[in-house]
């Protein structure tokens, strides 16, 4: 937390009134913040929370390339082999995606980063164009990512997220939910090889940096966005 500090206190000229959030959130630091962690952890369901909290907007690189296939463009076909196969989109696909995505004027005090980066090339490449700020780890066990993968299911007509057994959706949108294709039990031991090899390792990589925000990602989905919402006001000063 130290060099965090440092960092921010080091740029306070970078810090910047927030007008959305809560009160106690009264500053927030320019640059963007990381969700970072295993397929399933959590990133999305806490995407919101946070995203409200400090005004970033949320960029999910999966929803971009499930968007991209659906529509079947270019970019839909290169990425569709991979992710059905539980494989990372080759980094040069993906840099340039976020490249671009970073140029938007809502971007320009940074963005809510949803599964991006999740390679050290990646991680590099990001550097060189944007100053991430902190990277929330989310961490969860294996035996456990797999109930919660093989469970999701998602409303069809808003995009939010569900849980068969831990969140269950209500009533009037059991009908309408959908299950990712890559949502099986063969094809997650896949992602999770590849989270392991080419994905974990980035940890060290942002902790080296001093912006890595270790969260046990194994409890409550409201206890684990307290907690991520706790390191964000001690990141930005506003609970001193
Ligand atoms: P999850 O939320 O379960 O981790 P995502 O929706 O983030 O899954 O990603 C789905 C798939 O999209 C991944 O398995 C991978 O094939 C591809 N993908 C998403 N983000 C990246 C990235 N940063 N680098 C490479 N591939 C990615
Ligand atoms: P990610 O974006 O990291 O792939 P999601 O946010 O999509 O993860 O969550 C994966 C699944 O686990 C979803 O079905 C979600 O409802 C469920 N889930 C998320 N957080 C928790 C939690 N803290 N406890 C139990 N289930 C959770």
């Amino acid at each position: 937390m130290g060099r965090i500090r440092t960092l921010v206190v080091g740029a306070e000229q970078a810090l910047m009134r927030f007008p959305y959030g809560p009160d106690r959130l009264a500053r927030v630091v320019t640059g963007s913040i990381v969700l970072f962690g295993p397929p399933g952890a959590g990133k999305g369901t806490q995407a919101a929370r946070i995203s409200s909290l400090t005004g970033k907007p949320q960029v999910s690189t999966g929803d971009m390339l499930r968007t991209a296939v659906a529509t079947n463009s270019d970019l839909g076909m290169e990425a569709k082999e991979y992710m059905d196969a539980g494989l990372l989109v080759p980094d040069e696909v993906i840099i340039g995606l976020i490249s671009q995505r970073l140029q938007q004027p809502d971007a320009k005090s940074g963005l809510l980063l949803d599964g991006y980066p999740r390679t050290i090339v990646q991680a590099e490449s990001l550097e060189k164009i944007e100053l991430v700020v902190a990277v929330i780890s989310i961490e969860v066990p294996d035996d456990a990512i797999v109930r919660r993968i093989v469970g999701r299911r998602m409303d069809s007509e808003t995009g939010q997220i569900y849980h068969v057994e831990f969140n269950p959706p209500p009533k009037e949108v059991a009908d309408r939910v959908v299950q990712r294709k890559d949502d099986n039990e063969e094809t997650v031991r896949s992602r999770l090889s590849a989270y392991h090899e080419q994905t974990a390792p980035l940890a060290e990589w942002y902790s080296d940096r001093g912006v890595l925000l270790r969260i046990d990602g194994d409890r409550g989905i409201d206890d684990v966005g307290d907690s991520i919402e706790s390191v964000l006001l001690k990141l930005s000063g506003a609970d001193a």
